[in-house]
C-alpha cells in the first residue's frame, strides 16, 4: 500500500499516520518532521526551510520533491509507505506520480473552525507524537518521555497563512486525486479512535 494524507494543518494526519503506519508497518514518512528535525539539527536544510515555515508559507518544490524522492528510494518503502504532509502543490503531486504509484489517497476533513481549535491547543514531541491540552494534561510525551512544546509555527500569527496556503495551494489536490480515482474522504471531527476506523475501511476496501 503506497498512502498519501490528505487535510488541512490540524486535521489530525500525523495522529492518524501514526497509528496506520503501526497497523500497517509500514513507514511513517512526514515532511514536516523531516524538515523539524534538520532545522534542529542546524543542517543546511533546516537551515533554508525555518525562513519559510517560519512565515507559514510553503519550502519551495524542489527541496521537498529531492526529499521525497530520496527516502522513497530507500528499502524500506519497497512494500509500502504513508506520505503525510506531501504533496502540498500540484508540482509535488505531479512529480510523486513520476516516481511512485499512489493506491489511496486519504483526505481527512475538518472544517475551518475546528483545525483552528486542534493547533491552538496541540502539544508536540520530537518523536512525531502529537497531544493536544483539552484531553491531554502531561508535559511529558506518553510514548517516549520526552518534554512537549508548541510548536512557533502553530501560534496564531502563522496560523492564518498556514490556512491560506493550504486553501489555495493544497486543496486542489483533492479534485486532482479523485480524478485519478484513489481519493476517500473520511470524517476527520469524530474522535480519535472513530476517525482511524473509518481510514482503515477505506484503506481495506480498496484492496
Ligand atoms: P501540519 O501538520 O500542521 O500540516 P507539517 O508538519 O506537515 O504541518 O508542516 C509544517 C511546515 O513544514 C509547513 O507549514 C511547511 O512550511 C513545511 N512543509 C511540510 N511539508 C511540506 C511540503 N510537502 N511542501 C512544502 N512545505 C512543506
Ligand atoms: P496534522 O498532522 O494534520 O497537522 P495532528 O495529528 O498534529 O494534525 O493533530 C492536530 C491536533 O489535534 C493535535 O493536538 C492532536 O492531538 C489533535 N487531534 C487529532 N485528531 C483528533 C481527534 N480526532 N479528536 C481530537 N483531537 C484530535
Ligand atoms: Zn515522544
Amino acid at each position: 500500500m503506497y498512502l498519501v494524507f490528505l487535510g488541512a494543518p490540524g486535521a489530525g494526519k500525523g495522529t492518524q499516520a501514526t497509528r496506520v503506519c503501526e497497523k500497517y508497518n509500514i513507514p511513517h514518512i512526514s515532511t514536516g518532521d523531516i524538515l523539524r528535525a534538520n532545522i534542529k539539527a542546524g543542517t543546511p536544510l533546516g537551515v533554508e526551510a525555518k525562513g519559510y515555515i517560519d512565515k507559514g508559507l510553503l519550502v519551495p518544490d524542489e527541496v521537498v520533491i529531492g526529499l521525497v524522492k530520496d527516502r522513497l528510494a530507500q528499502e524500506d518503502c519497497k512494500q509500502g509507505f504513508l506520505l503525510d504532509g506531501f504533496p502540498r502543490t500540484l508540482e509535488q503531486a505531479k512529480a510523486l506520480n513520476g516516481f511512485a504509484r499512489i493506491t489511496n489517497a486519504v483526505n481527512i476533513e475538518v472544517d475551518e473552525e475546528l483545525v483552528v481549535k486542534r493547533i491552538a491547543g496541540r502539544r508536540m514531541c520530537k518523536c512525531g507524537e502529537s497531544y493536544h491540552i483539552s484531553w491531554y494534561n502531561s508535559d511529558v510525551c506518553a510514548k517516549c518521555g520526552s518534554k512537549l512544546y508548541q510548536r512557533d509555527d502553530d501560534k496564531e500569527q502563522t496560523v492564518k497563512a498556514r490556512l491560506d496556503v493550504y486553501k489555495k495551494q493544497t486543496a486542489p489536490l483533492i479534485e486532482y486525486y479523485a480524478q485519478t480515482g484513489v481519493l476517500s474522504n473520511v470524517d476527520g471531527a469524530q474522535e480519535m479512535q472513530k476517525v482511524f476506523e473509518d481510514i482503515v475501511r477505506v484503506i481495506d476496501d480498496n484492496d
